[in-house]
């Protein structure tokens, strides 16, 4: 798996929305990749944030969108 991918089942992955093998492949690349650890723990600070504004449980595709593109600018530098 590259990192597009991780990327693109970040969000699936903190709403635990993916099965367990694609949970077990994520995991092992948060193990060997700190870019995509570390955009993981962005968006989880993300996300609990706007949980907390909207008290939902999904997470607004509005919050996800604007996060895929920071981490698309900072992917680029
Ligand atoms: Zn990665």
């Amino acid at each position: 798996m590259n990192c597009e991918e991780i990327i693109r089942l970040i969000s699936g992955y903190l709403d635990d929305d993916i099965d367990d093998l694609m949970r077990d492949m994520l995991e092992r690349h948060f193990e060997e990749c700190e870019r995509c650890l570390s955009l993981l723990h962005t968006m989880e600070k993300t996300i609990s944030f706007s949980r907390e504004l909207n008290k939902r449980k999904k997470v607004p595709e509005t919050v996800i969108r604007k996060v895929y593109w920071e981490v698309r600018i900072r992917y680029k530098k």
